[in-house]
């Protein structure tokens, strides 16, 4: 033993270091035999499980206590990044690439015991949903949704089980496919002694490897097929070589050592079909003269192991994966879900955000109470409806105000209840810049709600709008930063004609819930002034006379610059004011204020021109103010 360390060291220039190692003997060595290895080598007795290169190793089995090196490592890593400054897409992001690489080399040589993954997956779980350690958190989206592809909705997170069966039928195939190194060879020669792959399975005591192979020989054994080359490595009976094998695995009379090419005659060039009648069924005899190619009689031409379902043949770690996990392109797509992650220009964490939406997974009260009975699900802003996702984000006064005052114009009560059909609806009218817009703006809307809610900041939507606005600017790429002043040059151009442009629209219902709204920006498309106010007006018509009354008082107060053009969706009020037609106005209710925005123009004569109709169905104004 000593001569064989000694020539390992003259061969290789490394030296045993007794310091660095550990020794298990076998059962049956005495404790003379122990010793007297001990006197030759001195080293300690490993305990019953070790690492080695990272990976548990251990000397009959494992225990989930054999991985608890693997969990430390992973809280270890997790400790180390400041949870409360990851954003929830920044945490996803995470999970995808580092944390999930982390258990790798171990997954490829074993299957990892049900708990142990488990485990893990709840770290993963748990880090997602911004919790370490045992604090309890909420999980507002089923693991198993978020471990699917963009497509089918999900967060394109892996699940760790079939990652880990993946990554062993990877090791399974390079095994099959003839692989040259020396586990490979000691795999061989101790386990297939006699007897194929196939046929054989593992016994107790056999290494986890082995054991895992078999246990998912399964998942990949329909795809393999071999091509022959020399057919020299291919053994004749119990390989996948012609398609009725696995028939004649279990009808063969009796083990062969004869290789595919043992059956060929070169000279005749054809099958030795006295050979092919003894081993085979006459099914396959058949199959296999009808094989192309046959074997060459150049022996250096190699026989391939192919995986069917990848292009070139070889495994596919990723195809796999894709395969076991049901992610093929067949596979029901979730096409809305698909599309928020192909937004260019929105920073991830929105992306995450329209995820949520779509998953009804913002945490609202009412949402809260769906799975926290104690919960009161009555909105804290107003008070008046229960918060769900709709109403938190469009139906709340402030919310409201803010969408109407955006360049958006977006008026909420006409918005569908549904939030996800909203997302329909926004996706398929809004151009790009629009949509991105719309999705900022929500976003806004719901840190000013959490604000609120969480550290009782009052909430200002001129300020909301503001933010979203410069997520707006902010151009998505890594090293970019928000600019300091807030243009809009891309979504607002407006003429150099007018010194300003001036939004203005008031909206009315039923139930007393009616105010006004105005928006100034500056012909350079910053923006200016935004507000609005509750009004009490009996019909829209009255609305709108007061938003252009409380529109008129802004830019007085704020002595915009002249000429203004003044925009606004109702036809009654720009027909009227541009051409005098009285008669339109056919709502008395109207007509207090109607006097007062009169002689309001008649006083500055020059605005009266520059009132424009935008029809109704340009709800959203940027495309209109573009055109001006
Ligand atoms: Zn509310």
């Amino acid at each position: 033993m000593r001569g064989i360390l000694d020539t390992f060291t003259s061969m290789s220039g490394l030296c045993e270091n007794p310091e660095k190692s550990v020794i298990w003997f076998s059962k049956r060595a005495t404790s003379r035999d122990k010793r007297g290895v001990l006197s030759i080598f001195p080293v300690e007795y490993a305990p019953r499980t070790t690492t080695y290169l990272g990976c548990p190793i251990s000397k009959a089995g494992y225990y989930t206590r054999d991985f608890i090196n693997l969990k430390e490592r992973i809280l270890n890593k997790l400790a180390g990044w400041k949870l409360h400054t990851l954003s929830f897409a920044g945490r996803t992001e995470l999970i995808r690439s580092v944390l999930q690489s982390m258990p790798m080399h171990v997954m490829a040589t074993q299957l990892l015991p049900k708990k142990v993954l488990n485990d893990l997956s709840s770290i993963f779980k748990k880090f997602l949903w911004g919790k370490v350690g045992h604090n309890r958190y909420l999980a507002l989206v089923g693991w198993e949704k978020i471990c699917t592809t963009f497509q089918q909705g999900g967060l394109n997170i892996r699940n760790l089980n079939t990652l880990n069966i993946s990554w062993v039928m990877k090791t399974l195939y390079n095994f099959l496919a003839g692989d040259k190194t020396t586990w490979a060879k000691v795999c061989g020669a101790k386990y297939c002694e006699g007897k194929g792959f196939w046929e054989g399975n593992y016994q107790r005591g056999n290494s986890d490897l082995w054991k895992a192979f078999h246990k998912i020989k399964h998942c990949i054994k329909a795809d393999l097929l071999w091509i022959i080359g020399s057919g020299s490595k291919i053994p004749a009976i119990g390989q996948p070589w012609y398609p009725n094998w696995e028939i004649d695995i279990q009808q063969a009379p009796q083990a062969t050592d004869l290789s595919v090419r043992d059956l060929f005659n070169f000279q005749l060039n054809q099958w030795r079909i006295q050979n092919l009648t003894q081993i085979f069924h006459p099914n396959s005899v058949h199959q296999i003269q009808s094989l192309k190619p046959t074997p060459t009689q150049d022996l250096t031409v190699p026989d391939r192991l192919v995986w069917k379902p990848s292009k070139n043949g070889l495994f596919s770690l990723k195809l796999a994966y894709q395969f076991l996990a049901n992610q093929s392109q067949e596979a029901p797509a979730d096409h809305l879900a698909g599309k928020i992650w192909s937004i260019n220009d929105l920073q991830p964490k929105i992306k995450a955000f329209l995820w949520k939406i779509t998953h009804h997974a913002l945490p609202t009260m009412y949402e809260l109470r769906r799975r926290i009975p104690r919960i009161s699900p009555v909105c804290p802003r107003c008070g008046m409806e229960n918060e769900t996702i709709h109403h938190m984000l469009f139906i709340c006064t402030v919310s409201r105000a803010v969408w109407f005052c955006s360049p958006l114009a977006i008026r909420t009560e006409e918005l569908p209840l549904d939030p996800m059909q909203t997302l329909q609806w926004a996706f398929s009218i809004l151009l790009k810049e629009q949509l991105t817009l719309f999705a900022n703006i929500a976003w806004a809307v719901w840190k000013s709600r959490n604000a609120y809610v969480f550290r009782a900041h009052k909430e200002n939507p001129t300020s909301t709008l503001a933010e979203a606005m410069a997520l707006q600017a902010v151009k998505v790429h890594p090293m970019s930063r928000p600019t300091e002043e807030v243009h809009m040059d891309e979504t607002v151009y407006i003429s150099s004609r007018y010194a300003a442009v001036c939004f203005l629209d008031g909206s009315w219902d039923n139930n007393g819930r009616s105010g006004v709204g105005v928006a100034v920006y500056c012909n350079k498309g910053r923006l200016q002034h935004i507000s609005c106010k509750p009004e009490n007006v009996g019909s829209p018509f009255q609305a709108e006379l007061a938003a252009l009354q409380h529109a008129l008082q802004v830019i007085t107060d704020l002595q915009v610059p002249k000429p203004i053009l003044f925009l606004s969706d109702c036809m009654n009020l720009t027909q009227y004011l541009n051409e005098g037609e009285e008669e339109l106005i056919q709502d008395w209710r109207a007509i207090p204020a109607n006097f007062q925005c009169r002689a309001f123009l008649q006083q500055n004569h020059a605005l009266r021109h520059f009132l424009l109709l935008v029809p109704v169905k340009y709800r959203l104004l940027v495309p209109v103010v573009k055109r001006y």
